[in-house]
């Protein structure tokens, strides 16, 4: 089916530069745009008239838990505590299924809200609620990176499974699920090292080798956690080095926070072609320390941005991005910058910037349009109004492969 929409087209080009395109046609076609023009395509088809939003590309979170959404604004000024305190007793509770769905039904529908049209998830190590994710992600329509959390050890009882049947259950749900339509990818997700034995993430490791699924975990996080993670694994010489000699790391592994690193980690991460995602917001409200923005650069590491929900508290990525602007003390970020870590950089984290992160012919069909004022015509002002002004409500329409998932008046 044939759709033509006369809008305000704002796209990220690099790091450094947006291009805008003012009235402007944009053609789809099922899932995929075909035109971006100046003249409409085609005239007998009806055209969707949204010149009063600026549309971007759809919105990317790399990193959030889609069970922890009730705890958000849960206070510990510390990662472990928080765990202990607020999200292990909350991930218990998913094993109830109908807990599991009502958290799955809000979280799901919040992220396009926000103008998400890609999200990274871990669910918990609950093979249900892993389900009734999936589930959730294909009725409301999000393209959706998930995975069933792994945990084997050092974590309480009810999360805590036995090793091989936490490799067996994930690799069944890798098989069943993963790309069982275009907009479902399954992910490995040991949770991180401290949860889990390096038996579990070497025989994961020796799966993973030849086939290449997607892969999420935390790193370096915390101080107290990466005091923790030597101890525990003393053979490592640095908690990269533990999912290194894993054979975790690789071109689709995500890796959270990695903010604690030295130049060999950052090494060991560019050289296995990895990603990080960057939570400023997470990393403020758990005072875990600042991300070194200025050496991912240097080392040329790709990266994009997450919402860590529940630690960080809300799903809108321009609000992380305002985040991530203000979190760089020494380290001068512009809007444009920040705009690019939740689009295009965080597709090209995701290796997949041949089909979303951008609106180019060719590529899926994924657009947020948000009502904001459309007299600018500078790229950085109209993408630095949207990062310090705009919030949820200001989300007109969502479109994922093509489809409109959201939409107000
Ligand atoms: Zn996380």
């Amino acid at each position: 089916m044939k759709k033509i929409i006369f809008t305000n087209l704002l796209n990220p080009i690099s790091w450094e530069k947006a291009e805008y395109q003012k009235e402007i046609y944009i053609t789809i076609e099922d899932n995929i745009i075909t035109s971006i023009e100046k003249e409409p395509q085609c005239f007998l088809t009806t055209i969707d008239d949204m010149s009063d939003c600026v549309c971007y590309p759809g919105f990317i979170d790399l990193h959030t838990h889609i069970y922890q959404y009730d705890i958000r604004g849960s206070y510990k000024n510390n990662l472990l505590e928080w765990l202990n305190n607020y999200t292990f007793p909350e991930e218990i509770k998913v094993s109830n299924t109908d807990y599991a769905k009502c958290i799955a039904d809000k979280m799901i529908q919040n992220l396009i809200y926000c103008g998400t049209s890609t999200a990274c998830l871990y669910s918990t190590i609950h093979r249900n609620a892993f389900e009734i994710a999936v589930n959730k992600a294909l009725k409301f329509g999000l393209r959706t990176i998930i995975g069933k959390v792994m945990m084997d050890m050092n974590s309480p009882a009810q999360l805590t499974e036995k090793t091989q049947q936490s490799i067996n259950e994930s690799i069944e749900l890798y098989k069943t699920f993963d790309n069982i339509t275009n907009l479902i990818e399954y992910c490995f997700t040991p949770r991180f090292a401290l949860s889990c034995s390096f038996d579990l993430m070497q025989k994961l490791g020796q799966y993973i080798q030849n086939i290449s699924p997607y892969v999420q975990t935390h790193l370096s996080e915390n101080i107290d956690e990466v005091k923790s993670v030597k101890t525990y694994f003393q053979n490592a010489v640095s908690y990269t080095d533990v999912y290194n000699q894993a054979g975790i790391l690789g071109p689709k592994t995500l890796l959270a926070h990695a903010i604690h690193l030295d130049n060999t980690e950052l090494n060991l991460i560019k050289k296995s072609r990895s990603s990080i995602v960057h939570c400023p917001d997470s990393n403020f409200f758990l005072k875990s320390g600042t991300f070194n923005l200025n050496k991912i650069l240097e080392y040329q590491i790709p990266f994009g941005l997450g919402s860590d929900i529940g630690a960080g508290t809300n799903l809108y990525m321009p609000y992380h991005a305002r985040m991530m602007i203000y979190r760089q003390d020494n380290f001068q970020i512009n809007p444009l910058n920040a705009f690019y870590s939740f689009t295009l950089g965080s597709a090209e984290a995701l290796k997949k910037s041949n089909q979303i992160g951008s609106i180019q012919p060719l590529k899926f069909a994924d657009m947020t349009f948000v009502k904001q004022d459309i007299t600018y015509t500078n790229p950085e002002e109209i993408v630095s109004k949207l990062i310090f002004t705009t919030n949820p409500t200001d989300v007109k329409k969502v479109i994922v492969n093509g489809k409109t998932i959201h939409e107000k008046d």
